[in-house]
This record gives C-alpha cells, sequence and structure tokens, in this order.
C-alpha cells in the first residue's frame, strides 16, 4: 500500500500543476500504482519519487506534464550527454570504453542541451568518462537547469568543496557517486584504481556537507553478488552512509567482455532484485531505485531511442548509454533529424534493447566494438522488442502508430 505521505505530496503537487488533473484517468491511475512503490521524500529540498523522474516541485516535472503526458509530443523525456572522454578509473563494464574520436566543445555542448530541451527533455543525466573533468560543467549544468531536473553520474574523482557549491548554485538536482562495493579492496579492484573507494565516499560526504542536492549511489551489483544474496547487504552498508538513494543495475553486454549469454541477468535475478527494491522501499531511510524495475514490462519498459537519447562526450548520437551504435553525429545534422529517423527504427518495448539484441550488435560490428551508422542501420532491420511495457500498452492505445 501506497505511504500516506506521498497523497499529501501528489495533493500538494497537484497545487502546483493543475493540468495534472486533465492527464487520462488511466495513466493517472499507472502513475499512482507506480509511485506506491516508493516513498515521496524532501530531498534537500526537492520532492522525489527517485532521482530518474524529476522532482514533482520542479518545473521539469511540470514540463514533463504538459509535453509528455499532455501534447504526447514524438521527443524524448530523458537524455544523458557525456561531458568528456577522459576518466582516471578503468571498469570492465564501462559502456564508455569503445567510443572514440574529437571531444565536443563547450559551446558544442552547450548546443546540445538547448536542441534537447527543444526536443522535450524533462531530466538530463550527465556522464563521461567523468563528467567532473570538464572545466566548464557547471555552465552546462546551469543551462539545462531551467527546464530539466539534472542528475550527475560522478566517481567522485577532483570533486572540491568549491566545485560542490557550483554545482548546487547551478541548479543540480541529484547526484549519483558510483560506489559498486562495501568492501574496498574489491571497489578499487572493480574500478581499476587505488584509492577509487575512498574518492567516492569522500565525496559523498562533500555533497552532503554542500546540501541542495539529492545526494545517491549508483551501484552496478555483479551477477555474483545478486547469487550469493550479497545484494542486502551492500544496501545495509550504503543505508548507514546516509545517503538519500542507491541507484542499482547490473552489468549490460555493451562492451565486447560482456557479450556473453552467461553474463546477462536471468529473468529470476531480474525479479529477486525488484523484490528486494520494494522490500526495502517499505522501510523508512533510503529509496532504493533498480533501473531494471523502471524498465520493466510492468512499468516503463525500454525507452531506448524511443523516449531516451544518449549524446556522447563526441557527439555521436545513440539510443541510450548502454548502446554501442550511433545513428549519426550533433556535429552534421541537428539533433532532432538524427532523433527522428533514429526513433523511427526504435518503437518503445518491453525488454531491454541491449540484453536482448547484443548477438547482433556483436555480428554486425565485424570485431568493432562501436557501430558506425551504416551497422547500425543493419542491426535495426533484425532487431526485435517484444510487446508494450505496461506504460506504452495505455500510453499509445489510442494511436495508431507504434514506431512514431
Ligand atoms: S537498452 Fe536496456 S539499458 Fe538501454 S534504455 Fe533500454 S532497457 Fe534501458
Amino acid at each position: 500500500m501506497a505511504p500516506v505521505k506521498n497523497f499529501l505530496y501528489l495533493a500538494r503537487t497537484l497545487r502546483r500543476v493543475p493540468r495534472m488533473a486533465l492527464v487520462s484517468p488511466a495513466l493517472n491511475l499507472f502513475f499512482l500504482r507506480y509511485i506506491g512503490n516508493f516513498r515521496i521524500k524532501n530531498s534537500a529540498g526537492h520532492w522525489t519519487v527517485h532521482s530518474h523522474l524529476p522532482p514533482l516541485n520542479h518545473p521539469a516535472f511540470g514540463r514533463f506534464v504538459g509535453l509528455h503526458l499532455l501534447e504526447r509530443i514524438a521527443g524524448p523525456s530523458h537524455a544523458q550527454i557525456g561531458l568528456t572522454n577522459a576518466c582516471p578509473q578503468a571498469c570492465a563494464y564501462c559502456y564508455n570504453r569503445e567510443r572514440r574520436g574529437q571531444a565536443m566543445d563547450t559551446e558544442t555542448i552547450l548546443r546540445a542541451v538547448r536542441e534537447l530541451k527543444e526536443l522535450g527533455v524533462c531530466w538530463l543525466g550527465l556522464t563521461g568518462g567523468e563528467p567532473l573533468l570538464n572545466p566548464d560543467i557547471a555552465r552546462i549544468v546551469a543551462s539545462a537547469a531551467d527546464g530539466c531536473a539534472v542528475k550527475l553520474f560522478t566517481t567522485g574523482s577532483t570533486l572540491t568543496p568549491e566545485r560542490a557549491r557550483e554545482l548546487k548554485q547551478a541548479g543540480l538536482f541529484s547526484v549519483s557517486v558510483s560506489l559498486d562495493h562495501w568492501l574496498p579492496e574489491i571497489h578499487d579492484r572493480n574500478r581499476g584504481l587505488t584509492g577509487a573507494f575512498a574518492t567516492a565516499l569522500s565525496a559523498i560526504r562533500l555533497f552532503k556537507v554542500t546540501g541542495g542536492v539529492q545526494v545517491g549511489v549508483s551501484a552496478v551489483v555483479s551477477r555474483d553478488m545478486i547469487q550469493r544474496g550479497q545484494v542486502e547487504e551492500f544496501l545495509e552498508f550504503l543505508q548507514g552512509l546516509g545517503i538519500d538513494e542507491a541507484w542499482l543495475c547490473e552489468p549490460k553486454p555493451s562492451v565486447a567482455a560482456f557479450w556473453d549469454e552467461s553474463q546477462v541477468i536471468s529473468p529470476a535475478e531480474h525479479r529477486q532484485l525488484s523484490d528486494l527494491q520494494d522490500r526495502r522501499n517499505r522501510r523508512a531511510g533510503m529509496t532504493v531505485n533498480y533501473l531494471g524495475h523502471f524498465e520493466s514490462r510492468e512499468n516503463f519498459g525500454c525507452n531506448a531511442g524511443h523516449k531516451m537519447v544518449y549524446i556522447d562526450a563526441c557527439g555521436e548520437v545513440s539510443p541510450c548509454v548502454f548502446t554501442p551504435m550511433t545513428f549519426g553525429n550533433i556535429r552534421d545534422r541537428s539533433l532532432k533529424e538524427i532523433f527522428t529517423a533514429m526513433k523511427s527504427h526504435f518503437p518503445s518495448g518491453d525488454t531491454c534493447f541491449i540484453n536482448r539484441n547484443f548477438p547482433l550488435i556483436r555480428d554486425a560490428g565485424r570485431g568493432q566494438g562501436f557501430l558506425d551508422p551504416a551497422a547500425s542501420l543493419r542491426v535495426m532491420d533484425k532487431a526485435e522488442f517484444g510487446e508494450l511495457s505496461g506504460f506504452f500498452r495505455l500510453y499509445l492505445r489510442d494511436r495508431k502508430e507504434r514506431r512514431a
């Protein structure tokens, strides 16, 4: 049952965004049910369900309701952008491993942010590489924060108190610091850098002391941890850090080292993590936010290339961060043109695109880990998507076209 406080927050949200009442009853009921899996909290001033949705008291939430739930525009609601390919760490599962090229300069990144907002993006993740290594990061956050809930994914490397303050003042909504294990030696080994664990803990402390930003951890939990039932123990450790949210995902077959069926999470393990999330969220304290729950067939499914888009640090446009494919570069064509063409190949589906289709990417790449536009299109001739998710069954009910 949904916590009573949720209804109080939703009533206050309805007063701020009265257009919510105009959203179709079926979609509103869907959201009520979905939000019931979480406790809405006031995290540093943000009324937060979890960090993958704009806070209810942020202008981005009103834009999300207006553009995506009422007008139902064709553009993406969610995006990520790479601010640099540089990173002091070297994770085996890093989705950025095979991406190369000339990095965008700040003016190009600012143009990309402008174009994303014009297309309807309401939630923007900043990633990399290590995004803190981009010296203009605060300027980039400020350029996005008037219309988007901006979330930073970071290792914490190079963070200073001044930089944390600048990011808060620029309007950052949420930060997820990477932390994969409670044992320093295992985290450091996974990250290929001695001291990575200490850096992460120090960044969490700095952001907490600074205030004004929802502070979380993003953790890539290995299949081994899931199978040994250690995720719960890990969550206990994270709870002890006093963070607002634990954001969990498993390694994806985004890079050659993981192109192997035996490495992809099984439906039973997926269910195990979703159940764990729901169990933990019945308790007070930190929110647990498992990406696979958000992207499950009961909820929002896979939005790659449909309501989600990724622009990497070199300007290449991909369906999501985990898909090693490009459909064009924003230096050559407008984002709108590239996204519209890409979306025609990406109907929303109820299973993870990359988990399902990585063998096609492996074969089309002919030894290359990152597909150019021609190879990406070859993959799309054979790609499979499955049924619509619970949300999109309702959302597209009155539309003729699934490939909008
Ligand atoms: S491909 Fe997988 S990781 Fe990417 S948006 Fe879809 S469900 Fe999420």
